[in-house]
């Protein structure tokens, strides 16, 4: 460990990997040429361009050719949305998403509904899982685009995504316009297999920060064949899909990461697993009135979720912090606010256990020491969070 603190927060971030680092060094110093540019300057960056592409298309069993490089999971999924929706007014205005999606889905969808698309939100069960029956049950024939996220990035559920495509098949089988599909699987590419076939997508976005690359780059993988309108209007970078000059460093950086998050991934998962079923279990064994959020089974192998009764997961959160451990609660993403996640309101939870969420998402660094850490630190805080809460039987009235 570099420091004293435990990180247990690698969904919202992950720590550039040292040999990642390394590879960008270059092209932040001697090669810094134009990827567009004709001279050798120019040759050498295109050349790490187009190699990063392929790397980061062989995580995902994608051709090289059907990677467009983005400033991000958000962007991406921007892109995904209203690239579909503006390519094909002619053709509908339907898009079908759930009420777990990250921000950058549902907020573009609100951003789409304003400009005359219709929207359908299909709601999830307690697990967190969208129903491949739903959303064939969903279609209608103005639909163009069918969004549902690979895995949940605060509960951890793995969605049925294969199953889904299989529904939208069959059901629109024989219609003349398509309906594309898009996958948000910023959580689990480099994290555990994902293959653009086998999920049968046409769209999916990755995050380059969330599997130990640079912040501020990801890319939308588009299936061949597939028109999308473009975000942003000026040079003819990344095929006339994207304009402005390539974010050189930060992609080849993706590209080393994705390379070497497809041959230590398995690995990875190995070592997390155990690891996350140790705190998953200790906490629901040692702290009484604790629920797990999420599938049991159907989770990444790095996702724990609980909520904890009468407490807000925001004073667990500065408790754990005081003694050096970093996690997450529910309501993080909308600081300011006083409304609990949106994903753990679908799954059903009322307000106040809502309130009292935590997020710990492992990584790399985990070790099983961090882990007995957190099963003996916590239980104290919360007792004593809980004695001074006006909520819980046998606390402070
Ligand atoms: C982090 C995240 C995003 C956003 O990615 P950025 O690269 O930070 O824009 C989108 N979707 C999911 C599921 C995420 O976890």
């Amino acid at each position: 460990m570099p420091d004293e603190r435990i990180y247990l927060d690698y969904a919202a971030t992950t720590p550039v990997d040292g040999r990642v680092r390394a590879a960008m060094g270059p092209y932040h110093s001697e090669k810094f040429g134009n990827p567009s540019s004709l001279h050798s300057f120019g040759q050498e960056t295109r050349a790490a361009l187009e190699k990063a592409r392929e790397q980061v298309a062989a995580l995902i069993g994608a051709l090289p050719g059907e990677i467009v490089f983005t400033s991000g999971g958000t962007e991406a999924d921007n892109f995904a949305l209203e690239g579909i929706a503006f390519a094909n007014e002619n053709k509908g205005n339907h898009i079908i998403t759930s009420a777990v999606e990250h921000h950058a889905v549902l907020h573009c969808c609100e951003f789409l509904k304003k400009r005359g698309c219709e929207i359908t939100v299909l709601p999830v069960d307690g697990s967190g899982l969208v129903s491949p029956e739903a959303v064939a049950g969903a279609l209608t024939p103005r639909t163009v685009l069918v969004s549902i996220m690979h895995a949940n990035n605060e509960i951890g559920t793995i969605e049925p995504v294969a199953e889904i495509a299989e529904a939208i098949k069959s059901r629109v089988a024989g219609r003349e316009s398509r309906v594309y599909f898009h996958t948000d699987a910023v959580q689990t590419a480099g994290h555990i297999p994902v293959n653009v076939n086998d999920l049968g997508v046409d769209l999916l976005a990755i995050s380059a920060h969330k599997l130990y690359g640079p912040k501020g780059v990801g890319c939308l993988y588009v299936r061949k064949g597939t028109r999308l309108a473009p975000l942003l209007h000026g040079g003819a970078q990344e095929n006339n899909r994207r304009a402005s000059t390539e974010n050189v460093p930060g992609i080849v950086g993706f590209g080393a990461a994705a390379e070497l998050a497809r041959s230590e991934m398995a690995e990875e998962s190995k070592k997390l697993l155990p690891l996350r079923d140790k705190l998953m279990n200790g906490l629901l064994t040692r702290i009484p009135d604790v629920r797990l959020n999420g599938h049991p089974a159907r989770r990444l192998p790095n996702n724990v979720n609980v909520s904890v009764k009468y407490i807000e997961g925001e004073s667990m959160l500065l408790n754990l912090d005081l003694l050096g451990i970093a996690a997450s609660s529910g309501s993080a993403c909308t600081s300011g606010s006083l409304d609990p996640s949106h994903v753990l309101m679908a799954i059903g939870l009322p307000h106040e256990i809502a309130h009292g969420s935590l997020r710990f998402t492992l990584g790399q660094q985990t070790t099983e020491a961090e882990i007995d850490y957190v099963l003996e630190k916590l239980p104290p805080v919360i007792e004593k969070l809980r004695a001074m809460s006006p909520l819980y039987p046998g606390g402070k009235k």
